[in-house]
């Protein structure tokens, strides 16, 4: 991937220049449109100093808080779930939509949601989980399957340990494993490896700043015209040439692409408004 390390901006214009590359490439433009985090975009990107302190101030103080984990499976065998009378060893309907795991009761996950809030990783957490592989057989060698698990609740910073520790990230797994073994006999078992991506691990690998898959809190207060910042909703920002163009703009967070239309809309604008 070509990472950038600096947004380029002319000092006397206040105008975009383009992008800087982590290898010292220069890309120059008068247009940049960037679906990093606001955070990462205006606070790490853009130099310091170019942007007016109301607006950094509302970037650097948005809500970034995430408690999501991403656990990526291969196993040898696909679950097989108590609660479905046929054994579909080969994969059968059960395998092939979002499947729940925990979250019995709203009492379930509000227990595990306050364990978070409190700094601790759910005892009970619940999770999603899919099953591509049964869709796509070239994603895994025949008799192997890739299971995705989505999981909640895993705050950014725990009270105790942390998530550089092998010991606390295994611990957990084993745990999310367990509570799948309760639905599925034998899950555990059929682990043969997997990746886990915590909250600080999301923001290191894709730089989701906090972790937080949608670039931001999604409240009220973050939403519409007030995202990223009130008074800049509509993807220009205060760096002339410079938009937003991902989920920490207007709508927000999601597999739909529409910060994009929207933003590449408003460039078309402003370059036939030139
Ligand atoms: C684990 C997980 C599960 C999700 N599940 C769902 C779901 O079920 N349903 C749903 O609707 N949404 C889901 N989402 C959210 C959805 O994926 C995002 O809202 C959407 O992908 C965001 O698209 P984007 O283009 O705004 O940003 P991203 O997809 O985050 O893209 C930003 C890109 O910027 C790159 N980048 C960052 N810094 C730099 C740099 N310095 N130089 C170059 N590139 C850089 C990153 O590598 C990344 O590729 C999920 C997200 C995650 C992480």
């Amino acid at each position: 991937m070509l990472r950038v390390s600096q947004v380029m901006v002319d000092e006397n214009t206040g105008k975009v220049q383009g992008v800087a590359l982590v290898d010292g490439t220069e890309l120059h433009s008068s247009v940049v449109l960037s679906n990093a985090t606001p955070y990462k975009t205006f606070v790490d990107l853009v130099p310091a100093n170019t942007l007016p302190e109301e607006f950094l101030c509302a970037i650097k103080t948005a809500d970034y808080s995430s408690a999501t984990t991403k656990i990526n499976v291969a196993v040898n065998a696909l679950p097989q779930f108590r609660c479905c009378k046929n054994i579909n060893p080969e994969g059968g309907p059960e395998h092939m939509g979002t499947i729940h795991i925990g979250s019995e009761s709203m009492e379930e996950i509000d227990i595990a949601y306050k364990e978070a809030a409190g700094g601790f990783s759910s005892t009970r957490p619940v999770i999603e989980m899919t099953i591509p592989s049964v869709l796509d057989k070239t994603i895994s060698p025949p008799g192997q399957h890739v299971i995705n698990l989505f999981v909640q609740y895993t705050p950014y910073k725990l009270s105790e340990g942390s998530w550089q520790d092998p010991a606390v990230r295994k611990s957990f797994a084993e745990r999310c494993f367990s509570l799948i073994d309760e639905y599925a006999p034998h899950f555990s078992s059929s682990v043969i490896g997997y990746d886990m991506l915590t909250p600080p691990d999301l923001e290191r690998e894709f730089g989701l700043t906090g972790g937080n898959i949608f670039h931001g809190a999604m409240g009220l207060d973050s939403l519409f015209l007030m995202r990223p910042a009130k008074g800049w909703s509509d993807y220009r920002t205060p760096v002339k040439g410079l938009y937003l163009c991902g989920s920490g703009a207007h709508p927000g967070g999601g597999v739909m692409g529409a910060p994009g239309r929207n933003a590449a809309a408003v460039v078309l604008d402003d370059l036939k408004a030139r």
